[in-house]
């Protein structure tokens, strides 16, 4: 098929240019890693376009300022590619590999472009970089086609293993045949491929990359969407799925599940003593220090402003009240420092145990809210077992 490389070369210019460009308007206004890590891979694509540019203008540059431009400008490219790709995923940016990666593949170009000439030994090596980039890309994405909810990692891997096999498909053909040609614009239909395919690499690489931004932001809107802001914990609608789950758990395995409703005791006079920003610091220390009682299958919620619901799995009826009173002891004994000053702290708790035979949340809340009132009325930093209210 006549098809002129510079022709292609153009139009994967034009197509990285766009790319970039669209990228890098996307970002417009925010911050952040993500939107940091697009506007890297919107530079990349520039950068790209600017090599694909050279290989287009062939006709009017020196060999030699071509192939070094051209291979410095693509290796560069990549390296950007890797270091975006890992400030996505929150993974080590690996700058050092990257940059040896770049340095040493444009020597070693150099050097058999230049020095002493060898067609297929600067295409083996320039592979070989281009190699190093991808498996660095590969292991920041591994398990992607194995995880549940991460499809666009596994769109990106696919992308890198077909770069990969063109790779390979290129050296292969390169040293079995006898009389490589000597130079990559040569039209031979091997290298019109190639230079096809590689165009078409920025384009599905993008949008690759464009549905792992996607799937990273989805997650952090969900997760956010149950966390509370203020203590780090989950929130009432994450403490309502998370009980939902652990209920159905425990009825299929038998079990149970200890609920435990903490409120701290006369909070009011924390605020008035330490304003609302003081008040909030020590609803923090309180949930650290529930926190640092819980085992690691337990989980605690704050389902109102000083109030919080933990949820305990195979815990019964006495290992709940011991629980409530490792809790209440432990808050008791914490010297809290705000601002400079000391304070200490009481929580009232009121429990409840789902078990065979009871599995209906609401009503464990309305037993769990019943005993902690009780225990407010009672004269507050104390544990009441919610069965006994109810009885
Ligand atoms: P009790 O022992 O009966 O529970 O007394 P209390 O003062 O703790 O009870 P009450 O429920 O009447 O008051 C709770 C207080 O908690 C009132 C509210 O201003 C405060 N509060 C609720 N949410 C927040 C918050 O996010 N930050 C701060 N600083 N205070 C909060
Ligand atoms: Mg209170
Ligand atoms: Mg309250």
């Amino acid at each position: 098929m006549p098809i002129q490389v510079e022709t292609l070369s153009l139009l994967n210019a034009v197509q990285a240019l766009a790319l970039g460009l669209m990228l890098w308007a996307g970002t417009h206004g925010d911050n952040g890693p993500a939107l940091a890590a697009i506007r890297l891979r919107a530079l990349a694509l520039g950068i790209e376009a600017a090599g694909y540019g050279l290989l287009a203008l062939q006709a009017f540059i020196p060999p030699a300022a071509l192939l070094m431009g051209g291979n410095a400008l693509n290796l560069l490219a990549q390296g950007m590619v890797v270091v975006a790709i890992r400030m996505l995923l929150g993974k080590p940016l690996r700058l050092k590999s990257a940059t040896a990666i770049a340095v040493i593949g444009w020597a070693g170009v150099a050097w058999f472009g230049i020095v002493d000439p060898d067609y297929r030994l600067r295409v083996l090596w320039g592979s070989l970089a281009i190699t190093g980039n991808v498996l660095l890309n590969i292991e920041a994405l591994q398990g992607g086609c194995r995880d549940s909810g991460t499809r666009a990692r596994c769109v990106l891997l696919w992308v890198y293993l077909l770069a990969m096999a063109l790779v390979v498909w290129r050296n292969g053909a390169l040293w079995l045949s006898g009389n490589p040609p000597d130079q990559v614009a040569t039209p031979s239909p091997i290298n019109v491929f190639y230079v096809l395919l590689s165009g078409m690499q920025p384009l599905f690489a993008s949008i690759g990359f464009l549905l792992l931004y996607n799937e990273i932001l989805r997650r952090e809107l969900h997760d956010l969407a149950r966390i509370d802001p203020l203590t780090g914990v989950a929130n009432r609608r994450a403490m309502g799925e998370a009980s939902d789950r652990m209920l159905d758990e425990a009825r299929a395995w038998r079990g149970s599940v200890g609920v435990l409703l903490v409120d701290a005791d006369h909070f009011k006079n924390v605020n008035d003593r330490f304003g609302h920003d003081g008040g909030d610091k020590v609803l923090q220390s309180l949930v650290a220090c529930i926190q640092s009682i819980l085992r690691a299958d337990d989980i605690v919620g704050r389902v109102g402003g000083e109030e919080f619901l933990v949820l305990s799995p195979g815990v019964d009826a006495d290992g709940v009240l011991a629980l409530g009173e490792r809790i209440r002891s432990t808050v008791e004994r914490e010297v809290l420092q705000i601002d400079g000053e000391t304070l200490r702290l009481t929580v009232s708790i009121g429990t409840a145990v789902a078990g065979p035979g009871q599995w209906d949340m609401p009503l464990l809340r309305r037993q769990a809210d019943a005993a902690l009132y009780a225990a407010k009325r009672a004269g507050r930093n104390q544990v009441v077992a919610g069965a006994e209210v109810a009885a």
